[in-house]
């Protein structure tokens, strides 16, 4: 059976510290604050943008929602992060994803300051990365990484496969793992053969948005199984993931749960870039 990557109590552990980071900047008269934009009432947007409102409240750091009706327009969007990117009391800006289908993500992430884009989805964050010399990553890739090292999983040389291309998870996944000496393959709807390569990863790492979908039979004997799909089921019951775990777990060295894997580090990693940009604004 594989070992389960605990990322609800390694989040918890790493919110902890930077709960202490918090109080001693406020010690100084500085104060971290986000400003989050979401746009329409998507509710799983509605519920991530809240689960993220909680998590700054809980280590001291101030939120700010802009919350734009659905029908805003791009232009509206980008004037509002303008605004804000002049802002000395906001340290980072984060837009959730996705905005609705009449707003070109691509135009709205560029207007986002290098320096205030704790989320890394800028194509200059992006770019950054690429370049290897990142600035702020993708909260999600990171937290993956942090997973990682956190239980000295070796990347080094590695055969990961990443499932998924999106902006938002597969691409900066493949970019940072690559940075760390892994060989990389990234495979998306199109790809042929797929587990085919799947059954030769070191590290597979799944962000396809379907759930419960790869199995234990496409996974390599003593692969890590790293899953950041998170579902919910259209007819109720419990949240999955993409991959089957059940069937996973048989099979894996280890693996991340869902819940309580990928998503909380991803709030802890917001966390982090937002503390790491108010200590660079000083
Ligand atoms: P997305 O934008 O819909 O992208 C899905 C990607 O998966 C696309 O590149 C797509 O390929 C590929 N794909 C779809 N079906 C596939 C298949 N059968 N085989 C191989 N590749 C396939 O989704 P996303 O935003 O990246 O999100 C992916 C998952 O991560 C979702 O479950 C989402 O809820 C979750 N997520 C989790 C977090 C977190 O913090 N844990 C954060 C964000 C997202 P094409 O490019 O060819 O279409």
């Amino acid at each position: 059976m594989a070992q389960i990557l605990d990322g609800r109590s390694l989040a918890k552990k790493i919110r902890e510290e930077l709960k202490l980071k918090v109080e001693g900047l406020r010690n100084k008269g500085i104060i971290p604050s986000l400003a989050v934009i979401l746009v329409g009432d998507d509710p799983s947007s509605i519920v991530y943008v809240n689960m993220k409102r909680k998590a700054c409240e809980e280590v001291g750091i101030v939120s700010h929602l802009f919350h734009l009706p659905a029908n805003s327009t791009q232009e509206e969007v980008i004037e509002l992060i303008n605004d804000l990117g002049k802002r000395e009391d906001i340290n980072g800006i984060l837009v959730q994803h996705p905005l609705p289908s009449h707003i070109d993500e691509l135009s709205v992430f560029s207007a986002i300051p290098l320096n205030k884009d704790v989320d890394g989805l800028s194509p200059l964050s992006l770019g950054r990365l690429a370049f290897g010399r990142p600035l702020f990553v993708s909260c999600t890739a990171l937290g993956v990484l942090e997973l990682l090292k956190h239980y000295e999983i070796p990347i080094e040389g590695k055969d990961v496969v990443v499932m998924g291309r999106s902006i938002i998870v597969g691409k900066p996944i493949a970019f940072l793992l690559l940075q760390n000496n892994a060989t990389v393959t990234i495979c998306h709807s199109k790809t042929k053969d797929i587990w085919e390569k799947t059954k030769r990863a070191d590290i597979l790492v799944v962000a396809i948005g379907r759930a419960e979908y790869v199995r234990g039979e496409h996974i390599k004997e003593g692969a890590v199984v790293i899953d950041c799909g998170y579902n919910r089921p259209p007819e109720g019951g419990r949240d999955v993931g993409d991959v089957h775990f059940p069937s996973a777990e048989k099979v894996a060295s280890f693996i991340t749960p869902v819940p309580g894997g990928v998503g909380p580090m991803t709030i802890a990693m917001l966390l982090k870039n937002t503390i790491k940009a108010t200590e660079e604004s000083l």
